[in-house]
């Protein structure tokens, strides 16, 4: 047994590839909460209602946990938490609900399910059943769609001032990297900047882990037994998977290209001008930047093929009449 390098008790767990340093569990839980509260005291402020996305992921779930912390050592914030689960409908999703749920329980969290079914009127299961072969999109890509702008939603319409969500700095390198290849400078923006006034409808978001490694999450939530599903969704495709492996290759070559690649393209970022004009989209009046948003184009695409108009406003009514019994 290695014993760990900063505490000399307990055993190590996770070995800090860059600095050779290898550490116990405590010793990775108080470095990886240093680096989420840095994130949460410089984004939060006083009287925030803060929604965490809780997908019972091992992400969202630590990021919830770290949150939670943070809100009860700092009770001159007055922060109120709430945690929200989007069940997009699949058999991956069902095992990580019942988690979430027993994680908010167990942290005194108030927690909130509601289903894609329910909001768009389609599950990500039924478009894997029914989508053909040879479609030109996968369901990872609606359902990107479609939870997003579910989120963003119920967010609003539950009165929060602003989300968690459990993005961590790998998550956060290849979104950003994806996005320079897009040449998409104005998602590249709203990716890394915490922006409080970004339109009306969109609720600002906090990103507690970006720069905590995905290694370091999986390591934290195993050795804590934090509930959290490991696996990761089945249906990730495109793009996101081949630029992961360069990056992740780049990082096994020169170990802390990862940190040294989110800090550069933070900085990048804070030097851009983003020109994103927000109006509401014509059909459902979701805040979007084209006349029709990206959802309803997909849902217009979808109907067809499923047989059933799912062109329509999200239903957002259960959404409604939480709104003032879950901020307590
Ligand atoms: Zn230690
Ligand atoms: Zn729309």
């Amino acid at each position: 047994m290695r014993k760990c390098d900063l505490c000399g008790l307990n055993e190590a767990v996770y070995t800090d590839l860059s600095s050779g340093i290898s550490i116990c569990a405590d010793c990775l839980m108080k470095s990886v909460r240093r680096r989420a509260w840095r994130v949460l005291r410089e984004e939060l402020i006083p009287g925030d209602r803060v929604m965490v996305a809780h997908s019972g992921g091992k992400d969202s779930s630590l990021a919830l946990l770290l949150t939670k912390e943070f809100a009860d050592s700092h009770p001159e914030m007055k922060l109120s938490l709430l945690s929200v689960t989007v069940d997009e409908g699949t058999f991956y999703r069902r095992a990580s609900v019942e988690l979430a749920k027993r994680l908010a329980s167990e942290l005194g969290v108030r927690h909130r399910t509601y289903a894609m079914e329910e909001i768009h009127g389609l599950s990500i299961e039924e478009l894997d059943f029914k989508l053909p072969a040879n479609w030109k999109r996968s369901p990872c890509t609606y359902c990107g769609v479609l939870r997003r702008q579910a989120l963003n939603a119920i967010a609003r319409e539950i009165g929060a001032t602003v989300v968690v969500t459990g993005h961590n700095l790998d998550d956060l390198v290849q979104t950003a990297a994806m996005n320079l290849s897009r040449g998409d400078i104005n998602a590249l923006v709203k990716t890394l900047r915490h922006e409080r006034k970004i339109g009306e409808g969109l609720i600002p978001r906090i990103r507690p882990l970006k720069m905590v490694y995905e290694r370091e999450v999986a390591t934290l939530v195993v050795a804590k037994g934090i509930p959290a599903h490991l696996g990761k969704c089945p249906f990730t495709q495109g793009m996101r998977i081949g630029i992961r492996r360069e990056i992740d290759d780049l990082e096994d070559e020169i170990p802390g290209s990862k940190v040294k690649a989110l800090q550069t393209f933070s900085l990048i970022s804070n030097g851009l001008h983003a020109d994103v004009q927000l109006r509401r989209c014509r059909i459902c009046g979701e805040p979007t930047t084209t006349e029709v948003c990206k959802a309803c184009q997909f849902k217009r695409e979808l109907s067809s093929l499923l047989n059933r108009d799912l062109v329509h406003p999200l239903n957002l009514e259960r959404v409604r009449r939480d709104r003032d019994v879950v901020w307590g």
